[in-house]
């Protein structure tokens, strides 16, 4: 195990916490502080976007009422600095310390980034305007379907987008969705799904509004009463939850030396480039993905996190020489009017995609994505066992009749 006596964890939300677990279930008896920005323990998002809109307020992340370290809440990292031993070669780093809002200077012998990432945001937002990454945007939301705002606009058809979409209209509200693309999650799923995805929206009540942006909004006494589109059109509304991607949190690291580009640049193992006491987990981490050639791979998804947090623990002990590469397939599910829709692996890589199972218009299928005929992803609409087999077929590295037969 490596020498040290002081482990700061930063973000403390799903990849935090298993990060936490894992040091303390891998015997590390040292010091742990947990650093988080919110005021809550650490607790789960996926039922932010479906229970927590119809009432139920179970957001419970199990292992979060004992952190087995000190936790430090409503507290935001706003410096990084990595002690460097002068003439030590690149990958050698000693610990170092990290400046906290409120001046306190944490020092650290080995240390877990997981600050997550944040929506990104509208700049022009008159009230009724919200985003949903908290529970505290969560339940602001739920208070104003509680006041009676029916008419909601959603722009950006991604996951989040599309699961507001479906709570809302199980909730009876009236939904409108822009999204920029041909269809909503075009890049993700496929031209093929995402098409099917547009067309069960519309089946389920959902107005589709696609291949446009939104411009800004019109107001009265600062509430929203519109989204304005490019073309000049104006839908009414009275609620509006804007789910445009979001953004990793790393601004806190800037200047510290590490690699920084749409994320905490990692290695195969997950130590920050050029560290080796400094690793990341989560929507933070953008790692160089083994199976996929090395390539830089960010995952916003929750397995991900889950996972990762626990694995960049172990190899913070471990030390790089030790450590193991981290080359999970990437996997996520979302549930939207009723149909189970998955992915595994990275369907954006590939060139070619067939379908192998089902038919879209039958409401079940999936999509097998290929690289030079090797599987890189899969997408499937309510046929979890085909995709789990595809997905095995993803972390071997088969082609696509080895999987399927
Ligand atoms: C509404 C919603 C629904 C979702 N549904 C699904 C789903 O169905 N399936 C799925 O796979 N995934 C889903 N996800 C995604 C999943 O929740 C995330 O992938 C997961 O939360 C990532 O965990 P993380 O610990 O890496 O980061 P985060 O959960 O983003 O946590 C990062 C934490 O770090 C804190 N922080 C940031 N900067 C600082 C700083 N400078 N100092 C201190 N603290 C800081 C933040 O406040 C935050 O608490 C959903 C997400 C949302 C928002």
């Amino acid at each position: 195990m490596a020498d040290m006596s002081r482990i700061a964890v930063v973000g403390a939300s799903l990849a935090g916490l298993r990060a936490v677990q894992t040091l303390r279930s891998e015997g590390f008896a040292g010091d742990i502080t947990l650093i988080g920005a919110e005021t809550h323990r650490p607790y789960n998002r996926p039922p932010l976007s479906k229970s927590v809109l119809r009432g139920d307020d179970d957001v419970t992340l199990p292992g979060a009422e004992e952190l087995g370290g000190e936790w430090l809440g409503n507290r935001r990292a706003v410096r990084l600095r990595v002690d460097r031993s002068p003439g030590a070669a690149t990958a050698s780093t000693g610990g170092g310390s990290i400046t906290l809002d409120d001046g306190t200077e944490i020092p650290f012998d080995g240390l877990v980034i997981a600050t997550g990432a944040r929506p990104r945001r509208l700049a022009e937002r008159p009230g009724g305007v919200h985003e949903l990454r908290t529970i505290d945007d969560a339940l602001a939301l739920r208070a104003e379907l509680d006041a009676g705002h029916r008419n909601l606009v959603i722009v950006g058809g991604g996951f989040i987008g599309g699961e507001i979409a479906s709570t809302a209209r199980a909730l009876g509200l009236t939904v409108t969705l822009v999204d920029a693309g041909p269809y909503p999650m075009h890049r993700v799923l496929g031209v093929d799904t995402a098409r099917w995805l547009a067309a069960h929206h519309q089946k389920n009540g959902v107005e589709l509004i696609s291949g446009i942006r939104v411009a800004g909004f019109e107001s009265r006494d600062g509430r929203v009463t519109g989204v304005r589109l490019e073309d000049g059109r104006s839908i009414p509304a009275d609620l509006v939850v804007a789910g445009m991607g979001i953004v990793p949190n790393v601004e806190w690291l800037e200047g510290s030396g590490l690699t920084l580009d749409d994320g905490v640049v990692c290695t195969p193992s997950l130590f920050a480039e050029g560290t080796s006491t400094i690793v990341a987990a989560g929507d933070v981490a953008r790692w160089r993905h083994e199976l996929y050639g090395g390539a830089l791979v960010r995952v916003e998804h929750w397995a991900n996190a889950n996972a990762q947090g626990a694995v960049a623990a172990r190899n913070l002990l471990a030390g790089p020489e030790s450590a193991v590469p981290y080359a999970d397939v990437p996997a996520f599910g979302t549930h939207t009017h009723g149909a189970r829709i998955q992915t595994a692996g990275l369907p954006h890589l590939a060139d070619e995609a067939r379908t192998v199972h089902g038919a879209p218009e039958e409401g079940s299928f999936v999509v097998a994505f290929l690289r030079g005929g090797v599987l890189v992803g899969a997408v499937g609409v309510n046929a979890p066992k085909e995709l789990n087999r595809l997905k095995r077929g993803i972390a071997a590295g088969d082609v696509l009749e080895a999987a399927t037969s």
